[in-house]
């Protein structure tokens, strides 16, 4: 009876460990973004509750296996950063949509982690200008590697004339409801639109790069310039942060389904991915997409973290 017992444990841990393998396997090739062509990887798919399990905003795009632009860096995206295989050493330039933490928490975490690489040149970080609730980009970069930061021991990255190994190089950008060239290195270029998004100063960002264009919505109600930045765009990261039907704070801040469908049929984008995804989201995906589907035809995939979407 006992070696019965035993046998049947055996063969159930096996069938456990068997379903960890493939677990693991799958998570292994959604890790990989290091291919040909132009792809983005989703470092973050979730807002800024923990309890989504998910990391808060963050994204790369790649190009022939290298990672070229970082677009925000929410909590929890430092360790996917690691995780995905790139490198601070590598990348032309850092984007952000704006500052809220599930955005931004992690950039203190990359920058430190980047003095452990063999990086020379400097790194560009654009963002928004601030107003009297949000940091401007300069000053949020200051705020941490700047002479009286709270990582001052690090302002050797930071101010002119300590000797770094490199200098973070930030820049404000107003932004406007047209889409404006802000950035451009090689066949790289990264153009913004002002968004609304309740109060807090906040863009969208365009990166063209190897003949594809991606737009990142960033958080926004959908008002503003993300509509004629994302035309004929190959691949848009729209922000699921909210249901159909959500009011008040919550809409002034995101943009339901209905609002996301429209935009993406009207800007005539190629393939749609929804990311931001929230626990007032998660589990509504059948109806997400159905208000999605009644105004845009195209493709639609919800994110989850270190997802690779080719860019074709
Ligand atoms: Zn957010």
């Amino acid at each position: 009876m006992s070696s019965l017992f035993q046998e049947d444990r055996t063969v159930r841990v096996g069938i456990l460990l068997l379903g960890c393998a493939l677990i693991l396997g799958a998570r292994a090739e959604a890790q990989s973004c290091r291919t040909k062509g132009v792809a983005v990887q989703v470092l973050g798919s979730g807002g800024p509750e923990l309890e989504d399990k998910r990391a808060s905003s963050s994204y790369l795009v790649w190009e022939d296996g290298r990672a070229r632009v970082l677009v925000d860096a929410g909590g929890g995206s430092a360790l996917r950063f690691g995780e995905s295989g790139a490198q601070i050493a590598q990348l032309d330039v850092i984007l952000f949509t704006h500052f809220h933490v599930d955005h931004s928490g992690d950039f203190a975490a990359l920058v430190k982690s980047s003095w452990f690489e063999d990086r020379k040149m400097a790194l560009p970080v654009y963002g928004p200008e601030g107003n009297d609730f949000m940091p401007a980009t300069t000053e949020f970069v200051g705020d941490f590697f700047g002479e009286r930061g709270a990582y001052r021991y690090l302002s050797e990255l930071l101010v002119p004339g300590e000797e770094g190994s490199y200098k973070l190089q930030p820049h404000n950008v107003a932004g406007s409801a047209k889409p404006m060239e802000v950035f451009r290195s090689g066949d790289l270029a990264a153009s913004a639109v002002r968004v609304v998004h309740g109060g807090v100063p906040a863009l969208a960002w365009r990166v063209e790069l190897g003949g594809r264009k991606i737009v990142f919505s960033g958080d926004t109600n959908g008002e503003g310039g993300l509509k004629g930045l994302a035309a004929g765009a190959d691949l848009l990261v729209a922000h699921n942060a909210v249901p159909e039907g959500a009011e008040g704070v919550e809409r002034r801040l995101h943009m339901p389904p209905s609002v996301i469908g429209e935009i993406a049929a009207e800007a005539h984008v190629k393939q749609l991915v929804l990311s931001h995804r929230m626990l007032r989201t998660l589990g509504k995906e059948n109806q997400t997409q159905a208000e999605i589907a009644k105004r845009y035809e195209g493709p639609v995939e919800f994110a989850n973290d270190l997802d690779c979407f080719a860019v074709r």
